[in-house]
């Protein structure tokens, strides 16, 4: 048996059409493919509310995919809006910290992608730039790219000797780029283990803990392209599968 690794859906709204007004839940497909070429199984993990239902849904997993998504409700960092915020979806976000609370507790392998290392962030008391183009306090490169999603266009520096480094095997990448907010103070008990070369952090990790890892681009978007993202992939179904042998 594999080590299956659940990844956190999304809400879309039909609009138009036969069934406009139902809502879809989803994931972009190219998350499934990612598990699957690194040798996992892939699961959807839906917005749920009721906490025991969460918990056993995340202890049936191996690992966690937190996905991109829309901003995070900033009153969850103690911060009003700011005209340039997003949407949000708190539905989501309520989930979403419920989901990463039960998989810390229970020790298990956590990625969060985009919209995903800004909620391990908030989760552990982090706060977010809720728009880097008007709050960023210098120079900021462009970081919502127009190019499509497997095109590299920024240089991201890792830090040696973190889990990133590890899974990277290198110091230097370059990266895709498609977000307006990014970490701004970074959660107690964590450290930076990549940044723009603005100075714009692009990875986060926990210390002390065995697998939970935010990064700033979208790896999914990359890998069919460009093999060494597949390394963040292949990474979490490895610590999936020795944290499910060690059960
Ligand atoms: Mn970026």
């Amino acid at each position: 048996m594999k080590p299956v690794i659940g990844i956190t859906a999304s809400i879309l709204l039909r609009e138009q059409g036969i069934s406009a007004g139902t809502e879809r839940t989803f994931v972009n497909n190219d998350y499934i493919e990612a598990v699957i070429r690194a040798g996992g199984i892939p699961v959807i993990l839906p917005i749920m509310s009721e906490d025991d239902l969460i918990a056993m849904s995340i202890n049936s997993v191996d690992g966690i995919i937190f996905s991109g998504g829309v901003d995070i409700n900033p009153l969850f960092y103690q911060e009003e809006p700011v005209p340039k915020l997003g949407e949000v979806f708190v539905e989501r976000d309520e989930y979403e910290f419920k989901a990463v609370k039960a998989a810390y507790q229970s020790g298990k392998p956590i990625l969060g992608i985009c919209r995903g290392i800004q909620l391990l962030n908030v989760v552990f008391g982090g706060s977010l730039y809720q728009d880097l183009e008007t709050q960023y306090p210098s120079t900021v490169a462009k970081h919502v790219q127009e190019a499509r999603r497997d095109v590299k266009t920024h240089s991201v520096v890792i830090e040696k000797d973190t889990l990133l480094n590890k899974i990277m095997g290198t110091t230097a990448i370059q990266t895709n780029s498609f977000h307006h907010q990014a970490v701004k103070s970074v959660a107690p008990g964590f450290r930076v283990c990549a940044r723009a070369a603005d100075g714009v952090i692009e990875g986060i990790e926990k210390q002390d803990y065995p697998f939970l890892l935010g990064v700033q681009w979208h790896p999914e978007g990359m890998f069919s392209k460009h093999d060494e993202m597949l390394r963040l992939f292949t990474a979490l179904v490895k610590a999936a599968n020795t944290k499910k042998e060690l059960a």
